[in-house]
């Protein structure tokens, strides 16, 4: 089936002049929502890991059912204050100021085997800090796949060196 056409693009959200790839219509399509995870799924089958580590709040909505399919355990990153537990944090960039992500941290043991989803890959920011935290806690990032990926914003750039996957791109 098309998965493009349950993408929807949404103009001047959240900020003026940006164009906002929504993801509902897929999330609302039976089919759609299960041959998103299906063929996130295929691209992880040949991979040796351990977890699946996913971002507040649409990395929970992808890598939950990726990692129950999988029958793996799945980690959230969380904004601060957020997480109960002992957490470590990691700072990173936006255009304008910044932003923190966390992790407890008891989630990934060292040598540990990780994949990070997320649904869209655009600056690469949100997701290079993921790889910082994991790699702090002694943890290994063997692959990451997106829903989307918006080429034109280069986030494969500052992964250099991850193996990365998007199953839509723009
Ligand atoms: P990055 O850190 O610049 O790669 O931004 C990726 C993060 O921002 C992901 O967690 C996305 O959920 C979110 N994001 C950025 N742009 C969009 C969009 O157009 N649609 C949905 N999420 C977006």
């Amino acid at each position: 089936m098309d998965l493009n056409s349950l993408i929807r693009d949404v103009e001047n959200f959240p900020k003026e002049g940006i164009l906002f790839k929504d993801i509902t219509p897929l999330l609302l399509d039976a089919k759609g929502l299960q041959e998103s995870i299906d063929k996130m799924a295929e691209e992880v089958q040949d991979v040796d890991f351990d977890i699946v580590i996913g971002p507040e709040s649409r990395g929970f909505i992808f890598g939950v059912p990726l990692a129950y399919k999988l029958q793996k355990g799945f980690v959230p990153v969380r904004k601060p204050g957020k997480l109960p537990y002992k957490t470590i944090g990691q700072s990173y960039d936006l255009e304008y100021g910044s932003n923190t992500i966390e992790m407890h941290i008891d989630a990934i043991k060292p040598g540990q085997k990780v994949i990070i989803v997320d649904d869209l890959l655009a600056t690469g920011g949100t997701t290079k800090a993921i790889v910082d935290l994991i790699e702090k806690l002694g943890g290994e990032v063997v692959k990451i796949v997106y829903l989307i990926e918006l080429e034109g914003l280069n986030g494969r750039e500052i992964l250099k060196g991850q193996n990365i996957v998007s199953l839509l791109k723009y």
